[in-house]
């Protein structure tokens, strides 16, 4: 694997590692650009509210410094980049641009695990309701009209209890969005590492049919991700298995 934009570090509290073995295991595996996508810290207006799987906000300076003092020492190995998984929440998103800004970083990717601002929805995985299916879908599209997103990570983290005529629609209008934007979307091979619910066919499928560029994501919670070449060779097959169109040169915009 050649690049991968999907990399967590410890600071979410549910990965593992230090942050130099995930730039030493990526160079093991070949790689010529990795980068640092961690859950953004969030600026929440409700003080109270804990936000379980991200960084502190305090934690924003450090791990901006941590990532660019890596990006200098291993600059002759590997090209490293600083950058944010990061929800599209209507209501927060431009103070949220601007606490971000404070450490330039190089890139996002959306990872919209939310629907509405988080602290007013459910998980995405057990959001229920059509409805509220439709709503995340739109404002998935909305997220990614603002141009600040280099792709769609996991598009398909919605759970599996919509009738599957609402899946087709909903699924071909992200994808059809998503093209005219000309943002790709993201095979997760965590969620193919774990056997989740993603990525999920129905939606590849679809992203065949409207021409999609896709890329993979290892999404990597722990350094021995970078390892995994199976995987890689399992999301490799799928890929042919569709006639998806793979992205297989590095791009940052
Ligand atoms: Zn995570
Ligand atoms: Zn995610």
């Amino acid at each position: 694997m050649l690049f991968n934009y999907h990399t967590h570090t410890k600071r979410c509290r549910h990965a593992n590692g230090e942050d130099r073995e995930y730039v030493e295991n990526a160079i093991q595996a070949g790689m010529q650009i990795l980068g640092f996508s961690d859950h953004a810290p969030y600026l929440f207006p409700n003080t109270e509210y804990y936000s379980s799987f991200r960084m502190f906000t305090d934690e924003l300076e450090n791990y901006a410094e941590s990532v660019r003092a890596l990006q200098k020492e291993y600059a002759n190995d590997i090209r490293i980049l600083l950058g944010f998984e990061l929800e599209y929440y209507p209501a927060l998103y431009e103070e949220e641009k601007k606490f971000l800004s404070k450490v330039k970083p190089d890139y996002c990717i959306m990872g919209q695990h939310f629907a509405g601002n988080e602290i007013d929805s459910a998980y995405v995985p057990y959001m229920q309701g059509t409805d509220n299916f439709i709503g995340y879908i739109s404002q998935i599209l909305e997220g990614l009209k603002t141009g600040d997103f280099l792709y769609l990570a996991h598009p398909d983290l919605a759970g599996y209890n919509y009738p599957e005529e609402v899946f087709q629609r909903e699924y071909r209008r992200l994808c059809e969005g998503a093209k005219a934007l000309n943002i790709p979307l993201e095979i997760n091979l965590l969620g193919l590492r774990t056997k989740r619910h993603y990525p999920d066919k129905k939606l590849f499928k679809i992203a065949a049919e409207v021409g999609n560029q896709v890329i993979l994501g290892v999404d990597a919670h722990d350094p021995q991700h970078f390892l995994d070449t199976e995987i890689e060779k399992e999301a490799l097959k799928m890929v042919d298995e569709l006639g998806l169109q793979l992205i297989t040169t590095p791009r940052l915009k």
